[in-house]
């Protein structure tokens, strides 16, 4: 049986990816500092599955006692680094904390994995960093940007990834670009807890939800069929399940999108959550969102190729599950 250390592995796509990973034998030890996420999510992936997680409430920036679980969980076989600080807005206001816990983190966990000969690992990068991507879909040998300090920090730790790689050739990297994770897993028992949603899909359930009284439509102008910004939005299992197809085939630094490949607008996302939820979802159109550009999906053929991994779930099964889940636990994991 392969051990995975999964770190952020109670948050949103994490969680996720654990319970496909036990689900497929895998063993999971987890290490997350719960900063923005809860125990429960764990419990509640050792309750569908019917299996057990390690789990341990470590900080990646306290080096000492991240050395202290790789050694107190030997034969390691794969990393799958999800934890870091994710919210934009935050990142512009409080660049500091993101470079710091983002890079630092990331430091921290490459050094353990020397000192104790782990060498395979499999990275949560986005498509924030193609920026303002000029070819769409954007392939993954597109150039490189970030507009802010969470993508440089993606930026950053994609290049410290590669040549850590490039300095050990027993080490294999993967870096997953995802584009937008939406949906919950069917059961409606884990799924994505944002206190205070930065993301259009958590945002549109809360307002379904009456938690919020309506969705801002940042710009109706851009250059897109119906004025408004157009993404990949991915199921958040599709993308779990690809995580398990990477570490199940590493082979030096590999790079991959991780979309479906098809695009959806502001409007025509509100538009099927209407549907599906049957809530009335009042929309307000206000100014651009700065940073945001007009479209942005990616070229979704080399996982598949190369991994064998394609996105099975559309778009009325990420808006029935969000809404699911969502429907299901009004105050998310925080009751
Ligand atoms: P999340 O916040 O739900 O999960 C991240 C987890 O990491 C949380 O459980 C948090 O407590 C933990 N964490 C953060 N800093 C830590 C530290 N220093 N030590 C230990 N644990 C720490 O976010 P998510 O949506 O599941 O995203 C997972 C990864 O995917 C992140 O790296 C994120 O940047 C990346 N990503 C997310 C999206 C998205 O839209 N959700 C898109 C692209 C990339
Ligand atoms: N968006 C919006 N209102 C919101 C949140 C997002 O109109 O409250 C738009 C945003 O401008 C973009 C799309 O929804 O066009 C997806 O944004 P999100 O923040 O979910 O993901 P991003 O692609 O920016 O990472």
């Amino acid at each position: 049986m392969q051990k995975v250390l999964v770190t952020g592995g109670a948050g949103y796509i994490g969680s996720h990816t654990s319970l496909v990973l036990l689900e497929k034998g895998y063993e999971v030890v987890i290490l997350d500092n719960l900063c923005n996420s809860s125990e429960e999510s764990i419990r509640r992936v050792e309750k569908l599955t019917g299996k057990k997680i390690t789990f341990y409430n470590v900080d990646l920036m306290d080096k000492e006692a991240t050395l202290e679980v790789l050694n107190k969980e030997p034969n390691i076989d794969s990393v799958i680094h999800f934890a870091a600080l994710k919210a934009v807005g935050e990142s512009v206001q409080k660049p500091l904390i993101y470079y710091n816990n983002n890079i630092s983190g990331t430091i921290n966990l490459l050094e353990c994995m020397q000192e104790t000969g782990v060498n395979n690992i499999v990275f949560s990068s986005s498509a924030t960093v193609y920026g303002d991507a000029k070819e769409i879909p954007v392939p993954e040998t597109a150039p490189l940007g970030a507009t802010n300090p969470y993508g440089q920090t993606k930026l950053m730790m994609e290049t410290i990834l590669t040549d850590c790689a490039k300095a050990n050739e027993k080490m294999n990297v993967t870096l997953l670009r995802y584009f937008n994770p939406v949906g919950a897993h069917e059961s409606g028992e884990i799924g994505e807890d944002p206190e205070y949603p930065n993301n259009l899909l958590p945002f549109v359930q809360q307002v379904a939800a009456g938690i919020r009284p309506k969705v801002f439509i940042f710009g109706d102008d851009y250059d897109t069929p119906d004025g408004t910004g157009v993404r990949d939005y991915i199921h958040v299992m599709d993308l779990a399940e690809a995580h398990e197809a990477a570490i199940a085939k590493m082979n030096g630094v590999k790079v991959y999108n991780v979309g479906t490949g098809t695009g959806y607008s502001v409007k025509e996302m509100i538009e099927s959550f209407r549907q599906i939820s049957g809530s009335e979802i009042s929309a307000e159109i206000t100014a651009r969102r700065e940073g945001d550009v007009a479209m942005l999906t990616p070229k979704a053929e080399l996982i598949k190729d190369e991994l064998g991994c394609e996105a099975k779930r559309g778009l009325t099964e990420m808006i029935t599950d969000a809404w699911h889940w969502q429907s299901q636990n009004p105050k998310g994991f925080r009751e």
